[in-house]
């Protein structure tokens, strides 16, 4: 723990962090690395997100590691089951003494000359720094601290308990209560139903409708394939089976969104009946300009079926001391309100970087390849898709860093920096029309036009870019110890892959 000096430091601990390191690994062994980690704990969101139910709303053959089968029967699985995996994944590949637990990376430094990062980092209420000549960004994209709550009028006049589940209290007792559930997204769709085992009653108030998709949690071909096939072979199949099934379905919402979207109001409408989806199932956008809530077994339209839980939609007009009054006049009685507002987002953990002295504002940068960032040298940072699995792209990441890093060393260089000259920001960096996105826009790059500037939310197509493609496209410009980039900048580097 004395050496000051690494390889490579990778930022956070979480799914995509420690698959980083399994990567790191087996493609350049030999490499030293540390995981600085804020927390005291692995897992990430699968450690810190404690409220009922937790669970992923994607199917863990493609939210697992492309290197490590998912083995358990349920494929929508538990936020527990999640974090199993992780723990698991760093214990087999001897990751955990590599981990610096408590350590909270605070800002990073470039330095040309030197070709090294300098890392601040805050520790037991101290600041200390490393350096290292690869940064790895796994830090997640939300703020860890605090989630993210409008202002509600009336708020300290309620009398019962006001709870966001990214701060849920531990072995927090529910039962008998009358909970008012705020927010349509995934937590909130999460939420409901698992808070009807307990609660007297469940309402779910949405300012606006979600689509929501029902999938068995339990993936019959996955548990079958695996009686007769090796373990990964079977995975492999699968994954690449719902890889294939949701980048058809992506596409489709995006050729055909008026066919999807009747499509996917059918097949509620069928759960719940005509009346429920047109007031409060029939989103004013088309599919997939949000995230569809996918949940299992339909268990939420079973609780609303059973009355054990509502929907309202509506908009808050104040909370007041039994509960929250709406525009509309009525007011909704609540011993708890769950603010299921979503999330804080922010890019890279909330590092400040700095470039030769000069700090960077990162909304004035580029995405390259949705792994680097213009004019920031040596670092990848682990962006997951918006329209399926994080991990698929967490790994294709990875993957790239690894094969710059092998490049570098191969050739000698010592630097590889995405240069954005003439080239005009042309998109946000996430293409989602949520608030909670829109909300934090500046708080990320911009996407070009065109490649290798745009996030082409496609993994297929990332294979090829990321896994197989050259290296050399004349924008990620290579450098050795004694050139400046201005010298090389432009140049196509001379060794061709
Ligand atoms: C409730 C919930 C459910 C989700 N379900 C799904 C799903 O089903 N499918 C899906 O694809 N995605 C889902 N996501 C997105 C999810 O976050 C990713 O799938 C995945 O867990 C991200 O892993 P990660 O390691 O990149 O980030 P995280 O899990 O966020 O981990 C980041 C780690 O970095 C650490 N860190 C952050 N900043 C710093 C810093 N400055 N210094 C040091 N350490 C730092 C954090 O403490 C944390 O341990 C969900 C997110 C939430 C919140």
């Amino acid at each position: 723990m004395n050496k000051t000096h690494y390889d490579v430091l990778i930022v956070g601990a979480g799914l995509s962090g420690i698959g980083a390191a399994v990567h790191l690994l087996k493609k350049c062994p030999g490499k030293s690395y540390q995981i600085l980690e804020m927390r005291d704990a692995m897992g990430g969101t699968w450690d810190l997100f404690r409220y009922p139910g937790i669970r992923s709303d994607s199917d863990m053959h493609t939210l697992g590691f492309n290197f490590k089968p998912w083995k358990e029967q349920k494929a929508i699985a538990d936020g527990p089951a999640i974090r199993k995996y992780i723990e698991e994944t760093a214990d087999e590949n001897g990751i955990n003494p590599n981990i610096r637990y408590g350590h909270k990376v605070l800002s990073a430094s470039w330095d040309s000359p030197s070709a090294k990062w300098t890392v601040t980092v805050e520790t037991g209420g101290k600041k200390q720094k490393l350096t290292c000549s690869w940064l790895h960004m796994c830090a997640g994209y939300y703020r860890y601290d605090q989630g993210y709550t409008p202002e509600f009028e009336g708020r300290d006049d309620f009398k019962g308990e006001v709870i966001h589940p990214q701060h849920w209290p531990e072995d927090y007792d529910y039962t008998g209560k009358k909970v008012v559930v705020i927010g349509s997204g995934a937590t909130a769709m999460t939420l409901v139903p698992a808070m009807t085992d307990k609660a007297e009653h469940v309402t779910m108030l949405q300012r606006s409708p979600t689509y929501v998709v029902s999938r068995p949690a339990e993936d019959k071909f996955a548990n079958g394939l695996r009686k007769f096939l090796p373990g990964m072979m079977a995975y492999g199949i699968t994954r690449w089976r719902n890889v294939l099934m949701q980048l058809f379905i992506y596409n489709q919402t995006r050729r055909r969104p008026q066919k999807i979207k009747e499509r996917l109001l059918d097949m509620t409408r069928e759960e719940i009946g005509d009346e429920m989806v047109q007031k409060h199932f029939t989103p004013e956008y088309n599919p997939w300009d949000q995230r569809l809530c996918l949940i299992p077994d339909g268990d939420l339209y079973t609780a609303l079926n059973e009355g054990k839980a509502s929907v309202v939609t509506e908009h808050i007009d104040r909370f007041t001391s039994d509960g929250i009054k709406l525009k509309s006049g009525e007011e909704l009685e609540a011993d708890l309100i769950v603010t299921a507002t979503g999330l804080d987002l922010q890019f890279i953990g909330g590092t400040e970087i700095t470039v030769d002295g000069r700090k960077q504002n990162v909304h004035d940068l580029l995405n390259y390849r949705g792994a680097m960032v213009s004019n920031i040298p040596n670092m990848t940072a682990v962006f997951g898709y918006t329209n399926a699995s994080w991990t698929l792209r967490a790994d294709l990441t990875s993957e790239y860093m690894c094969k710059v890093i092998n490049r570098l060393d191969k050739e000698n260089y010592v630097e590889a920096r995405p240069v954005a000259d003439g080239v005009e920001p042309a998109a946000d960096f996430l293409d989602f029309s949520s608030g909670y996105v829109q909300r934090a826009v500046e708080r990320f790059p911009q996407q070009g036009k065109e490649a290798p500037w745009v996030i082409t939310q496609n993994y297929a197509r990332d294979i090829f870019l990321m896994r197989h493609g050259k290296l050399e496209d004349g924008a990620l410009i290579f450098r050795r110890q004694h050139e400046t980039v201005d010298q090389v900048a432009g140049m196509v580097p001379a060794a061709a892959e």
